[in-house]
């Protein structure tokens, strides 16, 4: 094998990638107990845990390793899931989102487990933040805080007013913080590619340039690509928002909602932990927010912005200075080096959309842009299932989640106003 890195976007993670071994493309009949569509975290994690339990896995990826979300993440690592708990509780009820809570916790767990037995090397860094930009949202952190402690067990969290919040963010734009010790970030590619190393070196099979063209359903269940096909006795569907139209179904309960990076240059050290001195990861809770870090080497790294066409924004590298300079003035001066984006995958209520359709066809979509952590979990939840026991994700499948009408694209009039009046309470 020659050595080769992953041609993600051309973001700050591309240039920065640990290089792995290139992967071959499927050009012949395969079989395994498990094929797996997609070499993303939920991919790569569901061939990990079934690898580790004794099964045989291929996977197979469109593009190359992490060249999804999972390549160009902001990479916070936050606990919970893109809905509101209070969402989960109306859907599941208190005890079943009681232990869905308890489970995100775990996936974030299992991120420095990850890193520690398979010895990645992705900048893993702990603390995250939550923070208010209005006296409304300060009342929100606070009630959110009460809500967890008191249904949710979760005391860790920190109420830090803006004289607190001083000491540590040097920001004018935020109220009041919500500090988690026990979230964090990292570098997400690199998080993905040593998932990668560690499936490969567990036997899976990891085919690049594979884009599954069929999905043939059946006692075995086969993938067809342009040059080869894989079946296996299991499949799992992690393709995210890029399936293309592969899985009608399934697509028709998520939106692809383009949301953006932009990468400063180097700060230096000293100049950086001025910026934020713990090197916690922030993010806003507007609904089209704000979310920022500090990289390993010393950058400004920081997301915003949302898109609901295919094209990204006009006057992008722009707009996401502006943004950045709304937060931190103090970064006039500093150059933008790299701007890139991608999709999440957002389902109607925001819920996570994991289950099984079929006798053997498992699938994990819907983290709607909260997915560092959850797809981690969802791989596990869908390798005990495979393996048998499927209790924890039956919870997960007794979600309901409806269809949005008009197309993944978002051609409906209706959802356009309905994601409008979201960004309209953003600046109330
Ligand atoms: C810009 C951005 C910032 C984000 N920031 C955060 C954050 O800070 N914190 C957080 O928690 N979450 C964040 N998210 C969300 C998080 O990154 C995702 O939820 C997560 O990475 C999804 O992982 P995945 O493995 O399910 O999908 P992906 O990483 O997208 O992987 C899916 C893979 O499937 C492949 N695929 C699709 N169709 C086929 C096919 N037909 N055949 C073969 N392969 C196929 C794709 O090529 C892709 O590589 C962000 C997402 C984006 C885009």
């Amino acid at each position: 094998m020659t050595a080769a890195v992953t041609q993600a976007a051309p973001s700050w993670y591309a240039a920065s990638a640990n290089a792995l071994p290139a992967q071959p493309s499927l050009r012949a009949s395969e079989r395994a107990d498990v094929v797996v569509l997609g070499a993303g975290i939920t991919g790569l994690s569901t061939a990990i845990e079934l690898a580790e339990r004794g099964y045989s896995v291929i996977v197979l990826e469109a593009e190359t390793i992490g060249w999804g979300a999972s390549g160009r993440s902001g990479g916070q690592m936050i606990f919970g899931y893109g809905c509101e708990q209070h969402t989960l509780r109306n859907l599941v009820g208190a005890d079943d989102a009681r232990k869905l809570f308890d489970w995100s916790r775990e996936g974030l767990r299992l991120i420095g487990e990850r890193v520690a037995k398979y010895r990645i090397d992705c900048d893993l860094q702990a603390g995250h933040a939550h923070a208010a930009i209005k006296p409304r949202q300060v009342e929100e952190l606070k009630l959110w805080q009460a809500d967890l402690q008191d249904h949710y067990a979760y005391p860790d969290l920190q109420f830090w007013d803006r004289q607190r919040l001083r000491q540590t963010l040097a920001t004018e734009r935020y109220q009041a913080l919500l500090f988690d010790p026990a979230g964090g970030h990292l570098h997400p590619l690199n998080y993905t590619l040593g998932l990668a190393r560690a499936a490969l070196s567990l036997g899976v099979k990891i085919y690049q340039h594979s884009k599954v063209l069929a999905v043939q359903e059946g006692a075995r269940v086969v993938f067809r690509t342009a040059q080869g096909d894989a079946s296996g006795s299991f499949a799992v569907l992690a393709g995210n928002a890029w399936l293309g139209g592969l899985v009608p179904s399934l697509e028709a309960k998520i939106m692809p909602v383009g949301t953006y990076i932009c990468a400063t240059e180097c700060l230096g050290a000293e100049r950086a932990r001025a910026l934020i001195q713990n090197r916690m990861a922030v993010a806003d809770i507007n609904f089209v927010l704000d979310y920022f870090r500090l990289s390993g080497d010393h950058r400004m790294l920081f997301g915003g912005r949302v898109s609901y066409s295919r094209l990204p924004p006009p006057n992008l590298r722009h707009s996401m200075r502006q943004r950045l300079l709304k937060v931190f003035p103090q970064l006039a001066d500093v150059a933008i080096d790299y701007v890139w984006g991608g999709y999440v995958d957002i389902s109607m209520n925001r819920a996570p959309h994991w289950g099984r359709q079929g006798a053997n066809l498992y699938f994990a979509q819907g983290f709607s842009g909260h997915g560092i952590a959850a797809t981690g979990l969802a791989g596990r939840v869908i390798a005990e299932a495979i393996h048998g026991q499927s209790a924890r994700l039956d919870i997960y499948q007794r979600i309901r989640h409806r269809d949005f009408p008009g197309g993944k694209w978002l051609r409906t009039p209706a959802l356009v106003l309905a994601m409008l009046w979201y960004r309209l309470r953003d600046w109330r």
